[in-house]
């Protein structure tokens, strides 16, 4: 794949405005990596004031609501992403589809609605525990894919998919190099199954404890496009060693 690797920090519900200058070092660190591109998803709170502070990074959203507005208490749609100075958002985070009880339809509408406000989506896939020990990984991860992939006019153009198994995340265990080939070779064929030759264009990440240590090893298994990073994402010093790892 020519594209650059993609460095994502998912900062998920934490930070409040001091946690700024993280944003803005990550942001001078990554002007000293122009081999990798990076982006931070900051909470919907702090997703304007992110926007001001840096000048290089992308900056995204963490979800989004499946409409444009309305009576949606507590909810932020795409449009207000957009407004906020969002380039991008995650959607379909386990912790989204775990805690919140989100379909693949469900998450196929949100980042259809994204990218109908004009933002790049990132969507998360992954297996839980139980289902890769039965043997169904990556059965379970091609219908999320068939479920959830947004099915606009080139919606391939502007989405990237990140590979998260569920067991991975926040808790310091990763998949062996082989398992995460084995599943990016396989997402891979599923994204060219639903979009054609565009779908050999989709960036796909690898997520779940990536940290410092493993990132190197990580972002050289084929096809893995780069990484979503949710607790290393919180300094710039810990991300910037990922990003440094790219
Ligand atoms: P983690 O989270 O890096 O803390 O495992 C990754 C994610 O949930 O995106």
């Amino acid at each position: 794949m020519a594209s650059l690797p993609y460095i994502v920090g998912n900062w998920k519900m934490n930070g409040t405005r001091a946690i700024l200058s993280e944003a803005r070092a990550i942001d001078r660190g990554a002007a000293r990596l122009p081999k990798v591109q990076v982006a931070i998803a900051p909470p919907a709170t702090l997703l304007h004031r992110t926007r001001e502070a840096v000048e290089l990074i992308g900056v995204g959203g963490q979800d989004c609501h499946v409409k444009e507005s309305g009576a949606f208490t507590g909810d932020i749609s795409a449009a207000m992403l957009k407004d906020a100075g969002a380039d991008f958002t995650i959607v379909g985070h386990s912790e989204r589809r775990t805690l919140h009880g989100e379909s693949d339809e469900v998450v196929r509408a949100k980042a259809e609605a994204a990218l109908a406000a004009g933002l790049a989506v990132i969507l998360c896939v992954g297996e839980t525990e139980a289902e890769r020990d039965a043997g169904n990984a990556e059965a379970v991860v091609g219908s999320q894919l068939e479920g959830s992939c947004p099915q606009a006019d080139g919606a391939s153009d502007k989405l990237t998919v990140a590979y998260e198994p569920v067991w991975a995340i926040g808790t310091g265990r990763v998949p062996s190099v082989d398992d995460v080939a084995a599943m990016h070779k396989a997402i891979r064929a599923k994204l060219v199954a639903i979009y054609g030759d565009a779908g050999a264009a989709v960036r796909i990440l690898y997520g779940g404890s990536v940290k410092a240590d493993n990132a190197g090893e990580l972002l050289s298994i084929p096809d893995v496009g780069g990484a979503l990073v949710g607790g290393a994402s919180l300094t710039a010093e810990s991300f910037l060693a990922i990003v440094g790892a790219a």
